[in-house]
């Protein structure tokens, strides 16, 4: 099956009109038309190999929502016309205690990502979502629920899995108080669904500008990072901080937010290691951790709580055409909060 797609050849060439070849569906398999594409930062980072040397051709996107046009015969869960989407995984070796255990993204052979990787033959390269069909195994498509706005619903296939898992883990539950730091992609879907599960969400920000979105997403409150007094009076304040920033930042400041037992979650990267002395965990018995993405069991279930609460991801929807553009703007903080394609115009 031919899929027009957009590619890129290199690491310092812009993104270009692609055929890629999708596999024949077989037994397990589901074929999507794809309907939107949005756009992560980890795109980016890939197309340019700035995470280590990349796969080319290359054909981004792992933020998929489309409709089952064909599915194989021992395909039990979906069927043709349903609306589907597909995150950062499209396979995983499913033996392993990783995969058994219901954790496909750590799994033990590492997962068939959705681009830049390859298939669990470890030889047939992956493409992503930045096309107009996709072939799938049926365990890594997820049902989309009714009565989203379908473009609001891409981003929620990596940004939403990947805060809402943390947000789950940790607890978050009504009353719970919650900072979000980066308001950005992610930070803006840490915002909603923290909102939504009843915590009283705080954004801090290095912008003052940010102040009427925070509000406008569901946060209670808004602190400047860089106002020395409202960061004293959130000391000791926070349940559990959602970082989401990827450049290098003040763990110290942050962590002295947190309330003895307090947890900081990194979701964003930075490609610097960042600074944090003991006793910013000693006092006060503060954890600091990391979560990446998240398992297809809780990536249905992000979908699900969205459509429970009526809710997606703010996007700005584009054309093919304007992928590379799209990309210089994020690179300028120029985009709220999430840009996704229309497959129709690849
Ligand atoms: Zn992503
Ligand atoms: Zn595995």
């Amino acid at each position: 099956m031919h899929a027009r797609a957009y590619a890129t050849y290199a690491k310092d060439k812009p993104l270009e009109p692609f055929i890629v070849e999708r596999r024949a569906v077989g037994s397990r398999d589901v074929a999507l038309d794809i309907l939107f594409s949005g756009i992560c930062h980890s795109d980016i980072h890939q197309a340019r190999s700035e995470w280590g040397p990349a796969r080319y051709p290359m054909v981004p996107g792992h933020e998929i929502v489309g409709r089952v046009t064909q599915v194989g015969a021992q395909v039990t869960r979906l069927k043709v016309g349903d609306v589907v989407g597909v995150g950062c995984m499209v396979d995983s070796c499913r033996t392993c205690r990783s995969c058994t255990g219901g954790d496909e993204q750590f799994c033990e052979q590492s997962p068939a990502w959705t681009y830049n990787s390859t298939e669990m033959d470890r030889v047939t390269p992956t493409f992503g979502g930045y096309a107009t069909h996709v072939v799938v195994t049926e365990h890594f498509v997820v049902k989309v629920p009714d009565g989203l706005e379908l473009s609001t619903v891409a981003p929620l296939l990596c940004a939403g899995i990947t805060t809402y898992t943390p947000l789950k883990e940790w607890g978050c539950t009504k009353g719970t108080r919650v900072g979000v730091v980066g308001l950005g992609g992610l930070g803006h879907m840490a915002v909603k669904l923290a909102a939504a599960m009843g915590a009283e969400v705080t954004v801090l920000s290095t912008s003052a500008k940010k102040e009427a979105d925070a509000r406008r997403l569901g946060a209670a409150n808004f602190a400047l990072s860089t106002d020395r007094g409202a960061m004293k009076k959130l000391s000791r304040g926070l349940d559990l901080i959602i970082d989401a920033v990827s450049a290098t930042h003040d763990l110290p400041g942050l962590l002295g937010l947190l309330r003895p037992r307090g947890g900081l979650v990194m979701v964003g990267a930075p490609p610097d290691a960042l600074y944090v002395p003991a006793f910013a965990l000693i006092g006060g018995n503060k954890r600091l951790a990391g979560s990446s993405i998240g398992n297809m069991r809780d990536t249905q279930e992000v979908l699900d709580f969205c459509g429970k609460h009526g809710m997606g991801a703010d996007v700005e929807v584009i054309d093919a055409v304007d992928i590379n553009r799209a990309y210089e703007r994020m690179l300028n903080n120029d985009v709220r909060y999430r840009f996704v394609i229309d497959a129709k115009s690849f």
